[in-house]
């Protein structure tokens, strides 16, 4: 494999960030002049509809590590670091969130991490969440604990999206198939070996979060039904309790006929005929969520498109007659086979 053009990818998805921004740049750029080593600071403009892209053209003028990805429309979180990961050029590559929940200065650490115990992975572990809120630190750990019980994927409970990540890593990441994948269980999925580094989760330093409930939601589904089948084993089970019960109550029915009591009856149809028409349909609804993903990985649609890579505007074009020659000779050569 050809070294990496850089020894550093920082990878920041950005979606309406034109309150952080300038804060996010004014804490990195000390910090990542002291890591003494070569880096990109990879900005994804998730399709941000504020002044995000001016702010991201300027910036761009003033530090020339700087490089913008465009996507075309909003993509979400997890699509825009993939499209970060596709597209960085480090031997390591580090997601970061713009809104500074994340402290820069971690990564000079994660790196030093990565490099001296020789792992693939770092993962940023909040040592304190105190600065979520409640109902955030509840929900997530909800998730957490759910996806550890139903699938065999070891993620830890306490990592985000803040990673470090080798180039192996990163190809790794890269070539799996999926499109809506979710980094924080497919990286852990891997089984690469890793580290952690520890670090304070602070508040969002300016604007709103960019993660509403539906948002979150969405997360845990792909999360839970990408790595696991245990919700349609668990509708085999429902089924199967449902079949127990009703044979239950079946037997208690032809006894209760046997010694002349047919008369009540009711509420005992009602109950039964609602309990197995809910069981149906919550199993029916596990089983749609499944054959769902399916045809969206049949589909194999792209989760997002990129408009434009400030990396390929600033392409060198054959300028010497010596680079238009060949250029000239390859496309004959090409044009010939
Ligand atoms: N983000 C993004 N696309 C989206 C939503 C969020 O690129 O559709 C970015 C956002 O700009 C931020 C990071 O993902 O850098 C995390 O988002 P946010 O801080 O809003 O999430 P929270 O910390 O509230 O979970
Ligand atoms: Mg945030």
């Amino acid at each position: 494999m050809p070294a990496a053009p850089v020894d550093l990818s920082v990878v920041v998805p950005m979606y309406n960030e034109q309150e952080v921004l300038p804060l996010f740049v004014e804490r990195l750029r000390p910090v990542a002049e002291a890591w003494g080593v070569t880096y990109e600071v990879l900005c994804v403009d998730d399709g941000s509809t504020d002044a995000t892209p001016v702010l991201l053209q300027r910036l761009r003028r003033e530090w020339d590590a700087v490089r913008v990805v465009r996507l075309r429309a909003n993509a979400g979180h997890q699509a825009a670091i993939s499209a970060g990961l596709a597209r960085a050029r480090g031997a390591y590559v580090v997601t970061i969130d713009a809104d500074l929940q994340d402290p820069p200065e971690t990564i000079g650490e994660m790196l030093h991490v990565a490099r001296e115990q020789h792992v693939d992975v770092v993962y940023g572990v909040r040592e304190d969440r105190s600065s979520d809120t409640a109902f955030k630190r509840v929900t997530a750990r909800a998730f957490y604990r759910s996806i550890r019980a139903l699938s065999d994927v070891d993620a830890h409970v306490d990592a985000g999206d803040f990673r470090m990540m080798s180039r192996a890593t990163v190809d790794a990441v890269n070539s799996l198939p999926e499109s809506n994948r979710v980094l924080r269980l497919v990286v852990p999925a891997l089984g690469f070996p890793s580290a952690s580094a520890g670090y304070r989760r602070a508040p969002r330093a300016a604007g709103d979060s960019k993660y509403p409930l539906g948002k979150m939601l969405r997360l845990s589904i792909d999360g839970v039904t990408g790595f696991s089948i245990a919700p349609l084993r668990f509708a085999t089970w429902l089924g199967l309790l449902g079949g127990v019960a009703a044979l239950v109550v079946l037997l208690y029915a032809v006894v209760a006929m046997l010694l002349g009591n047919t008369l009540p009856g009711w509420t005992s149809t009602v109950v039964i005929v609602s309990a197995v028409g809910a069981v149906q349909l919550l199993a029916l609804g596990i089983l749609g969520e499944y054959v769902g993903r399916t045809y969206s990985a049949l589909q194999a649609r792209p989760a997002y498109f990129v408009a434009h890579d400030s990396l390929e505007l600033e392409m060198p074009t054959p300028v010497t007659d010596d680079d238009a020659d060949a250029a000239f000779d390859r496309v004959v050569s090409q044009t010939r086979t």
